[in-house]
């Protein structure tokens, strides 16, 4: 099966012809219809996030199940399915507890070392030698992808786009239901509105927020926030976001602002934005050893909750994630604005580093 693989950090991906992969107990392979082009494998291609090469990047697909290995239920050859990134063990400390986005094995095994649970990749050369992949290695034909992942997708949503509900769309919904416990009624800022705070937007609408502002340097990913949800739009380039946040709120912030860039400037910037109480979520994920400066007597005398989100709970988000989206809380067409060919791939990551991407691209491998 051919597969987009990055053998060294900087460097170009290349297109190679991998050995066909194999699920064994409890996993499944999935013929990749698409995978999402997101930040966190653009970390990686520059050496902010720290990954062993070679390897196979992309962590969010959807696709059509090839074969099942022993032991899965529930999952048949044929069906469409997504995939979201975090793929719990299922037994670990935190999965035991529903904390499936602080599984254990994932983080020590998957994206410290790009193996899956037994220890091993299921990606080889033709010499035998070993691949690594992270998360299930999205960026080629065929994926295997533990059974606690795999997910049928809704009839009504379109297979190519759905790829997005494993990363961006999984991201936003953890960032807005787990950790910032949206309320209706309450206001919302997203500072950066690229592929998850597009995300973020629809679910802050689906949630019942007041009042939804978006926050970014460019133009046209406002104009797309504001066409999927936001009220209010803030070029920082052009005007100071605090205090335009200010004079919309009344002089009170927000009550939950959610930060999308993962800069030092930004997560202040969102600190600062939300009213006493408030929470400012962050999201964003930053360059190894990366720190932010906040005011810690506005924090304190005001109360205010600095969050940490990474991901969602697959297990048990997953299932109302697509519930949600396949009833219209997720505009998957307008979420995703460019295709790229699995040829394309390095064309693809070399836009989004650009900030070109307006929402989300995504590769199709099919
Ligand atoms: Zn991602
Ligand atoms: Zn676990």
């Amino acid at each position: 099966m051919r597969a987009a693989v990055l053998n060294e950090i900087n460097k170009p991906m290349i297109i190679e012809e991998l050995e066909r992969p194999r699920p064994k107990a409890g996993e499944v392979l999935v013929r990749v219809a698409s995978c999402g082009v997101c930040h966190t494998d653009l970390h990686v291609m520059k050496g902010e996030v720290k990954f062993p090469t070679p390897c196979v990047l992309g962590h969010e697909i959807s696709g059509v199940v090839e074969e099942v290995g022993a032991g899965v239920e529930g999952i048949q050859v044929g069906d469409r399915v997504v995939c979201p990134f975090i793929m719990p063990c299922g037994s670990c400390y935190y999965c035991m507890r529903g904390r499936d986005d602080l599984c254990e094995k994932f983080f020590a095994l998957n994206r410290l070392q790009g193996k899956l649970y037994d220890g091993d990749t299921r990606l080889f050369r033709k010499d035998g030698s070993r691949v690594w992949m992270y998360s299930m290695g999205g960026l080629a034909e065929l994926s295997v992808v533990p059974a606690t992942a795999v997910f049928k997708l809704p009839d009504n949503m379109p297979l190519h786009e759905a790829a997005t509900l494993g990363c961006a769309v999984f991201t936003a919904y953890g960032a807005v239901k787990n950790q910032a416990d949206l309320r209706a009624g309450e206001s919302v800022a997203v500072v950066a509105v690229g592929g998850v705070g597009l995300n973020i937007i629809q679910w802050a609408k689906t949630f019942g927020a007041s009042e939804i502002i978006a926050i970014d340097v460019r133009d046209d990913k406002l104009a797309n926030a504001r066409e999927l949800g936001a009220t209010h739009v803030i070029n920082s380039r052009e005007t100071n976001p605090v205090d335009e946040v200010m004079r919309i709120t009344d002089n009170r912030g927000v009550d939950v602002a959610f930060e999308a860039l993962g800069r030092p400037e930004t997560v202040a910037q969102a600190v600062n934005i939300v009213g006493d109480g408030g929470k400012a979520v962050v999201v964003g994920i930053a360059p190894i050893g990366v720190s932010a400066s906040i005011e810690i007597t506005r924090l304190v005398r005001r109360g205010i909750k600095l969050i940490g989100s990474y991901g969602a709970r697959t297990r048990a988000d997953m299932p109302t994630i697509l519930k949600l989206a396949s009833k219209g809380a997720i505009d998957l067409a307008k979420s995703v604005t460019r295709h790229y060919k699995l040829e394309q791939v390095n064309e693809a990551y070399n836009a989004l580093n650009r900030g070109e991407i307006v929402g989300r691209a995504i590769i199709k491998t099919d």
